[in-house]
Formats: structure tokens, sequence, C-alpha cells
């Protein structure tokens, strides 16, 4: 997607050789209208895939996660990273393995609001190794839905996320795959 490069190559800051820091648009500010582009083109891609919810990750995934479901006419989920007094029953759960904390959490997604009914669209801001993406499979695979596919705003082509979730025959798109980057310089696939 051609807006989204060049706002990550205008905006985006190489904190390390493996670490984008895109806080001026998707990671902490938001750009609504960049949000919106976005969610049409999920949208576009998975229209055909007939799916009933859009499934991401708080927080970051949020934001292009309700513009995606907006155009799709479904409701979003997002999982929770945080214990919740008011979540407490028929929960789903899985162990996350955080890139950029570099901590094992929890993520809960309640039984009420994904069911064996649901085909889902998955959607995440980043794709790095995968771990996050692999959670809200293992969420999925419990709730007995069915993986329509993976909308990824950034995939990092060169960490192994994209490879692990396409080997186990889940469609991904990701709307700018980056292949390497250094501070002065960002490849895109
Ligand atoms: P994975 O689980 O695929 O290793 O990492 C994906 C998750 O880690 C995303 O939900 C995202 O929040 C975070 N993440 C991974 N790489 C980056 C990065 O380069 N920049 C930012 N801002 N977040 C990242």
């Amino acid at each position: 997607m051609q807006l989204l490069k060049e706002k990550i190559e205008q905006e985006g800051k190489v904190l390390s050789e493996k670490v984008l820091k895109v806080d001026t648009f998707l990671n902490h500010q938001i750009d609504p209208k960049l949000m919106v582009e976005i969610g049409k083109e999920f949208a576009r891609l998975f229209r055909e895939e007939k799916i009933t919810k859009v499934v991401t990750i708080e927080s970051s995934g949020i934001a292009p996660a309700v513009m995606t479901a907006l155009k799709l006419e479904v409701p979003v989920v997002f999982a929770r990273k945080h214990q919740s007094l008011t979540l407490t029953e028929n929960l789903y759960r899985s162990k996350v393995y955080s890139f950029t904390k570099q901590v094992s959490s929890e993520i809960a997604v309640s039984g009420d609001f994904v069911t064996a009914d649901d085909h889902v669209l998955l959607i995440d801001d980043f794709l790095a190794n995968g771990q996050a993406m692999l959670g809200l499979m293992d969420i999925v695979e419990q709730a007995g839905a069915t993986i329509g596919g993976v909308g990824i705003v950034i995939e990092k082509g060169f960490q192994d996320g994209g490879a692990v979730i396409r080997d186990k025959g889940v469609r991904v798109e990701s709307l700018a795959i980056i292949d390497n980057m250094s501070p002065n310089h960002i490849t895109f696939q």
C-alpha cells in the first residue's frame, strides 16, 4: 500500500535493526485518515471470505481492526492483555511472548464474542516472529471458529513470523513488507 509505505519512510524511526517505531501514526498517536484507507484495503482483500468477525489484540491492533470491521460491516473483538474484574468467565486464553516487551503474558477473549459459527479475520499492527498471531489463532481454534485470513499493517519480512503463519496454510496479507532497515534507509519488498 503506497500511502502506508510513504508514511513509514517519512515518519518511521528505526530504533535497531529489528525494531521500527511508528508512534506518530499507529502505535501512540493515530492517523485516522490512514486507518480508514488501511481498513478499506483489508476489506477489499478479504471481501470474498465471508468474514463474520474481526479479531485483534490490544492496543495497537484496534484502530486498523475497527476500520476494517466497519467496511466489512461486522463486529470487532480485541484480545485483552490485562486481567479485568469484569472479564472472568467463559474465557479462552493463550500465552504470548511479546517481541517489544520481551516478557510472556496471557491474552484472553470471551467465549461470548468468538464462537464456532465465526469465520474470523485476524488483524495486527506488526508481524515479527508471529507470537502474537499464533496466540490469536490458538484462541480462535479453542472457540471452534475458522480463520479466513490474517491482515498485517507492517510485516518485517526479515523475521520469521510471516513464514510461520503462511506455512500453516493461512492466507496472510501485509500492507507493507520491510525487507531490511537501517537508521537512514528502509527497503520494502
Ligand atoms: P510478534 O508476536 O510477531 O513477534 O510481534 C508482533 C507484536 O509485537 C505486534 O503486536 C507489535 O505490537 C509488536 N512489534 C513487533 N515488532 C515491532 C516493531 O518493530 N515495532 C513496533 N512498534 N511493534 C512491534
